[in-house]
Formats: C-alpha cells, sequence, structure tokens
C-alpha cells in the first residue's frame, strides 16, 4: 500500500528526507509536449528521476522532498500542456535511488506501439505572434509550428509518431531548428513538425495548366488578389485541397455552386478573425468557444439576415438557410492569406460532387483545374484526406456534425474491453470503427459510398488504419443491408481471413453508438429517428423505438407505415413522401393536384397500388419532408434533409418569436395503437395539419406543433417501455429544436436522457453502433 500523501508528509517531517515517486499517465499525452513539460516542472523544482513513454502510457519516477513533490503532482494534474489531456494517473511511492538529474529516457520500443495519438491542432497564439513578429526568424512563415499545436495525423506516415516517420522527413532541419528541437527547454523540443523558412516547407503557386507562377511570399499576394477579384482558388490545407471564393461576390459564389454541382446546399465560411465574424453573425459562448477551439471546426451559426437585405455575404450563399457554417483561420497559411483579403470567404472541400477531397499536388491539378484559377499549393505532403469538421451547439452543448480534422483520431473510451473488431460503417456519410482494448478508433468522415472514387478512399483509409494500429481483427460487423459497398467489402474482408462477420441492424447501430459513447450497459430504450435504415422485416425503417441491451435489440414501437412511390427518388421529392402519407391515411389533399400533374399522379398512384416500387417505409425523415411538402415549404429538394431543415426554421421561428409559453399540449394527435410494438398513427396528426393550413394557421405554428408532437411521441413511448434511460440518436436529431425538445420533456418526465457528443447522431455515428454490437455478440465473446 502506497503512503497518502499526509502520512508521507508526516514521515518527511520526522526524517526530513527524499521520497521517490512512480506515475504513470494515460490519455492523450504522445505528441503535446508532455516530456519537456515534466522535464521543466521537475528542473524547476529541483527533482530527480525521468520519463519516459512506454506501451501502457508515460512512466515517471521523480524523487525530491514532499513538499517539491507535491507541487509537481499539482502542476502535472491541474496545468498540463494546451493539448494534453490525462485520462488516468496512478503512484506508487518506491525507494529512492542515488541521482543528481531528471532524465528523458528514450520512449521504450517493446510491445506494440501507444494507440493513442493527437489529431491535428489549430496554431497556438505563441506561434501567431511569431509569425506576425519581423523581428523572429519566422516572420510570415506558413509553416510555423511547435509542441503545442500544428499538423499531427495528417502528416503522420506510421508509429510511432517521430519525425523519420512523418511527411517532414524530406526536410533535414537546419541548425537553429535542431538546437530548438534538442533543447527540453523549448518550446520546439521533440516538435516533430517544426521548420522554418531556412529549412523547411515553402508555398507554391499554380496556374490550372501546372505552371508555376511563384514561390513564398509572392503566392500569398496573387492568391489574395486572384479571390478578391471574383476568382476561385484552390488551397492545400492540413489535411486536404479546399476551394476560396470571395463570399460577397455573387458570381464568384454562383459560379462556384455550378462548378461543384451544388445548387442550395450552404458552403462553409471562414472569417479573417472572431472580430470580423462577430459583424455578422452573433455567436453564443459556447459557439465561440467551439471556433476558438484547438479543433477550430466549422460552426453553425443562426444569423439574422433577411431576404432581399444588402449584408457583407452574397444572397446565393445565404438564402433559404437559417444558419452559415462559419469557421476561423486554423493555420498560419489560412491567417496569413486572410490578414491578405480581410474579409470573409466560401471554404469549402476541394472535390466534385461526392468525391473524396484531393491531397496530393498533381491530383488537385488535374481534378479542379476546371474549377479552381489558381492553386496555392505547397511541398509538405499529406499523409491521409481530412475534412473539416462540422458541429453545432444546442442547449450549449456541442454536437458533432461531421467528425474529422480536430477530433480524429482521439479513441473514445469504451465501458468494457472488446475483442479486435473492424466495423464497416453505413453507406451514406460512411465511417469505419476499430476496437482495440477498452477503446474504439473512429475513422475521419470519408463520404458518400456512391463512386467508384469514395469507394476506393474507403478501401484505403481502412487499411490505413489496420496497418497503423496494427489491428489484427477477429470479426468484422456491418450493415443489414446486403448492397452496401461497406457491407459487400465486409463480407469479403470476413471470407478471405475466415472470421465472424457479424450484422446489425441500421437503427440498432444508431442506439449502440449513443450507449457506447455514454458508456451505457444494460437496457436502455434507444429512440432511433432517421432518414433510412434496413429493417429486419425487408422495409424502410427510420422512426423507431427499440429496447437495446448489449447485442439484443427489440422494437417496441414505430411510426405507422406509409409508402415512398419510387423508392429512393422520394429523398429529392419530399412531394412523393406527401403523396404516400395523403393515400396511406385517405387524406382529402387538394395540394397534391398542385404539386403534380394530373399524368403524375395517375401513374404514382398505380405505383403505390402495385406497391413493387412504392416501398413501405416507417422514416422519421420522410415524414418531415411529407410535412414540409403539405406545407409548401419544398416539393423538391436538392440535398437530402433540405426540407426538414426548412420545417426545423419554421418551428423556430415560431419558439423564437416567443408565443410566450408552449404548453406541452399544443399538439397534434399522434396515438400509439395496437401492442408492443405499438404503432404511432400520425394519421390523425395530418389531417389536422391539413385543417389548420385551411384554417390558415401561421405556418410557423403549424411547423412548432409538430416538432412538440413528436417530443410529446417520446414521452408516450418512454412512458410504455417504462425504463429509466433513454437515448436519442439518428440523423433526425441535428435538428437542434427536435432535439432540445425531446431532451427537455423527457427530462421534465424524469426520465435519465442521453445524447450524442464524440461522434456525430446521423450515419457518421453508426460504425461505432456496429462496433458496440459485434464487439458484445455471441460470436466474439469467448466464453
Ligand atoms: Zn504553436
Ligand atoms: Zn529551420
Ligand atoms: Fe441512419
Amino acid at each position: 500500500m502506497p503512503r497518502t500523501p499526509a502520512q508521507s508528509l508526516r514521515v518527511a517531517e520526522k526524517t526530513g528526507c527524499i521520497f521517490r515517486y512512480a506515475l504513470r499517465l494515460t490519455g492523450a499525452i504522445q505528441g503535446v509536449g508532455l516530456r519537456p513539460f515534466l522535464y521543466r516542472t521537475a528542473a524547476s523544482l529541483n527533482l530527480t528521476g525521468y520519463v519516459q513513454n512506454r506501451r501502457d502510457g508515460v512512466h515517471i519516477e521523480v524523487q525530491g522532498p514532499w513538499t517539491a513533490l507535491h507541487a509537481f503532482l499539482e502542476t502535472v494534474t491541474h496545468h498540463p500542456p494546451a493539448l494534453c489531456r490525462i485520462d488516468t494517473l496512478q503512484w506508487n511511492e518506491i525507494p529512492p535511488r542515488l541521482e543528481t538529474t531528471f532524465q528523458i529516457l528514450k520512449s521504450a520500443q517493446e510491445g506494440a506501439p501507444l494507440p493513442v495519438l493527437p489529431a491535428d491542432a489549430a496554431v497556438c497564439s505563441e506561434c501567431l505572434r511569431e509569425i506576425s513578429d519581423p523581428l523572429n526568424r519566422r516572420y510570415r512563415y506558413p509553416f510555423t509550428t511547435c509542441v503545442h499545436c500544428g499538423p499531427r495525423f495528417s502528416i503522420i506516415e506510421t508509429l510511432p509518431y517521430d519525425r523519420p516517420n512523418t511527411t517532414v522527413k524530406s526536410f533535414p532541419l537546419c541548425s537553429p531548428c535542431l538546437a530548438e528541437y534538442q533543447d527540453p527547454l523549448d518550446r520546439r523540443f521533440d516538435a516533430q513538425a517544426t521548420a522554418c523558412p531556412a529549412c523547411g516547407p515553402r508555398l507554391e503557386g499554380f496556374d490550372p495548366r501546372g505552371n508555376l507562377l511563384a514561390t513564398d511570399d509572392p503566392v500569398l499576394l496573387q492568391a489574395a488578389e486572384m479571390i478578391l477579384q471574383g476568382k476561385i482558388v484552390s488551397l492545400k490545407g492540413l489535411g486536404g485541397f479546399q476551394l476560396l471564393a470571395d463570399a460577397a461576390q455573387e458570381e464568384a459564389v454562383a459560379r462556384l455552386r455550378l462548378l461543384k454541382d451544388r445548387d442550395e446546399k450552404p458552403f462553409a465560411l471562414m472569417f479573417p478573425s472572431l472580430e470580423e465574424l462577430l459583424k455578422v453573425v452573433s455567436p453564443t459562448k459556447a459557439e465561440i468557444a467551439c471556433l476558438q477551439s484547438p479543433e477550430s471546426p466549422i460552426v453553425l451559426i443562426k444569423h439574422s439576415f433577411r431576404d432581399g437585405q444588402k449584408q457583407a455575404l452574397a444572397q446565393n450563399l445565404i438564402q433559404g438557410h437559417a444558419c452559415i457554417g462559419a469557421m476561423l483561420p486554423y493555420t498560419p497559411l489560412h491567417h496569413l492569406l486572410m490578414q491578405k483579403i480581410r474579409r470573409p470567404i466560401v471554404c469549402t472541400s476541394g472535390n466534385r460532387g461526392n468525391e473524396p477531397i484531393s491531397i496530393e499536388n498533381q491530383e488537385a491539378l488535374h481534378d479542379l483545374r476546371e474549377i479552381a484559377d489558381y492553386f496555392l499549393c505547397h511541398n509538405r505532403p499529406i499523409s491521409r484526406p481530412m475534412d473539416d469538421s462540422v458541429v453545432r451547439v444546442v442547449d450549449e452543448k456541442r454536437v458533432m456534425l461531421r467528425r474529422a480534422r480536430g477530433y480524429v483520431p482521439r479513441p473514445i473510451p469504451l465501458s468494457r474491453t472488446l475483442p479486435p473488431i473492424l466495423a464497416a460503417g453505413p453507406h451514406l456519410k460512411s465511417t469505419a470503427a476499430f476496437s482495440m482494448g477498452d477503446q474504439a478508433v473512429l475513422s475521419q468522415h470519408i463520404g458518400n459510398l456512391e463512386t467508384a472514387k469514395t469507394d476506393e478512399a474507403y478501401r484505403r483509409i481502412v487499411r490505413d488504419y489496420l496497418s497503423f494500429y496494427r489491428i489484427e481483427p477477429e470479426g468484422v460487423a456491418c450493415d443489414l443491408h446486403p448492397d452496401y459497398l461497406s457491407s459487400r467489402f465486409a463480407e469479403s474482408f470476413a471470407q478471405e481471413r475466415a472470421i465472424p462477420l457479424i450484422r446489425v441492424q441500421h437503427h440498432h447501430a444508431h442506439v449502440a453508438a449513443c450507449m457506447a459513447e455514454n458508456r451505457l450497459e444494460g437496457k436502455v430504450l434507444g429512440i432511433a429517428w432517421d432518414g433510412a435504415g434496413y429493417g429486419t422485416d425487408g422495409t424502410i425503417w427510420g422512426g423507431e423505438f427499440l429496447i437495446c441491451d448489449g447485442p439484443r435489440c427489440e422494437r417496441i414501437a414505430h411510426l405507422r407505415p406509409f409508402p415512398l412511390p419510387g423508392g429512393e427518388r422520394a429523398i429529392h421529392e419530399p412531394r412523393r413522401s406527401a403523396l404516400g402519407l395523403v393515400r396511406e391515411a385517405g387524406l382529402d389533399a387538394c395540394h397534391l393536384s398542385r404539386v403534380f400533374s394530373g399524368n403524375e399522379l395517375l401513374l404514382l398512384d398505380s405505383v403505390i397500388r402495385q406497391r413493387t416500387y412504392a416501398p413501405l417505409t416507417t422514416s422519421m425523415g420522410r415524414l418531415f419532408d411529407a410535412v414540409a411538402s403539405l406545407l409548401d415549404l419544398h416539393h423538391r429538394c436538392t440535398f437530402e434533409g433540405q426540407a426538414a431543415m426548412a420545417l426545423e426554421n419554421m418551428a423556430a421561428q415560431n419558439a423564437a418569436d416567443g408565443a410566450s409559453s408552449h404548453p406541452p399540449d399544443d399538439r397534434y394527435p399522434c396515438p400509439l395503437i395496437d401492442k408492443r410494438p405499438w404503432i404511432a398513427d400520425w394519421g390523425p396528426m395530418a389531417a389536422a395539419i391539413l385543417r389548420d393550413r385551411d384554417l390558415g394557421l401561421s405556418l410557423t405554428r403549424i411547423a412548432f406543433r409538430f416538432h412538440q408532437t413528436l417530443a410529446e411521441l417520446a414521452v408516450d413511448v418512454a412512458r410504455k417501455a417504462s425504463l429509466p434511460r433513454v437515448t436519442l440518436s439518428g440523423g433526425c436529431f441535428q435538428n437542434a429544436l427536435l432535439l432540445s425538445l425531446t431532451r427537455r420533456r423527457l427530462q421534465e418526465e424524469e426520465f435519465e436522457v442521453y445524447t450524442h457528443h464524440q461522434v456525430p447522431p446521423n450515419d457518421g455515428g453508426i460504425a461505432l453502433g456496429q462496433l458496440w454490437v459485434a464487439g458484445l455478440s455471441r460470436e466474439l465473446v469467448k466464453l
């Protein structure tokens, strides 16, 4: 038994002697400057001992008078380096030794490498100060970085994380850089990506034919001029190429939309600084904290522009959207460029349509030559593609919408140890997941597996993680849908290696993902509301209430099914969902004759009667679409979720207009019929919505009532399930109002509500759920 600090103090007071502690730290501790920090702390307290990276964490032995040891522990636990996250700290008292210094020992090589790898981080304030200081040797140098900031995962090629294993290995350090790199008292000690103008990577500016136009600083000037002239510039960022255009120029935005084949989907914006951003929108404290965090994601922020009003942003950027996706510069390169442009720019991934983001100069010059007028490149290679992450803040808490740069590959701690598994993920917004002991690693967002290029990128990324972490999977998990490319990949992978394949139903995986990240064991009521997932009965699910318990799952309630004429085409035509809904409930809706031609109606009605091309669905996403069409918000849309977003915005206006209070009975009828599984009959609600519409009730009020009805539905089912814990998952919970209302109502009824924070509620989190279910399934659990 180690002595308690108090006992040690008493002994110390009696004997005045020296103590020695052995400590072990785990967490995000590699590549974050922990060792030099420990060295400096120990040296300042005149302590001796050593620190060493080992397979199971950072090991420290430290020796000296008790008061100094106490101060050391205090500093380590309460003031660690910026990017360091200590998960556990164990300490033991051990016999003192004869020694006179504190040393940083070489990493122990035995066993598997440390699995915790640092994610890329936004440039720190000290590095920013250096690049703005004309007297500093890194003045205006776009690749300035130190141990507290800069590229990590996007430059690592293999483990352990040391300079020779990164893409900067081809830049030998000059002598001043080497001196910093080797000096434990310097901020750049062991900063693997460190560089300076004399020895590091350089900027290169190309025209679309690949002619080199400039190098170094003039490249920034040329790129800034092009953007201000309304041209499109492709910039090589941290995790891949981006496309930039002046956010104030409609023509530039229109051209970018046309070339990227992106009619209305919102674009992310980069602002030169927080001050500039505050001139345009009013983010909350939590939103500002997200914007300024080392992860530096795109943050969705509500704006209050009125259509037609003149403002700093082009109309075709913001029209139809209640939020803008804003971010701040996160590399010195972005900062230097934005200082020249001094106004917001569109900053979107450098790819076409659904293809993966380009990471190599030649590839980008080829793939983007028809889109970009100028290429702001450099010669530091990117080791793997990584999009910008996207988050939203709901009730002051972060909701992840797209998890990539800044967050990946931070592991997700699990409540128990799983065998090594590969989870192949879903079809849309795909990611893959891997288990390593009691933690999971979720890959970056890869994209929709709909093109050969994305499929190829997906396979490359899966292989990358397997070899990187040296994982030998003992099982593979995939979706129940037989035709998903990810499912097919999983099948052949399992066959090749003769390991079990475990198929996990889509919504079960959604719930399991929420359980895994919240470390929930035992029974929960999982509410999974989303667009579409293949159900165990072969129909399309999406408005599901599941009782989940480890690998087991029972569907206890769902939306009343309705036909989707034309199947997947309904995703782009909310009017088809509306037609299915109206026909299923036998309602009289004159609006249909306005949104369909007579012939279309005849054809679609026969499709519905024959059922072959009108699959049944219980999808909540399609119910949102149907209601949006009934309210004439959208009959067609250019991206999935557009109609649902419009409905959310309508309802949010009602909530914001402060319709002073919203009694829970301000809802539509949506009774639960039958028995386990109960069926939530939206029929009476649809009828009431049409009636309210005809009576001329405001659309914002109707939209709000619709949201409130769903929150009350959650409460009704939760009462029937009578389990204390409820999880909320699925793409519909990207809807801030729905998430907020549902959570609040369930909490008011004394349920414990769990939601997503580390992984997205949308399909981007599915792989984690597949991993969790497979890991607990009988095929893999060793008895
Ligand atoms: Zn820095
Ligand atoms: Zn140098
Ligand atoms: Fe889903």
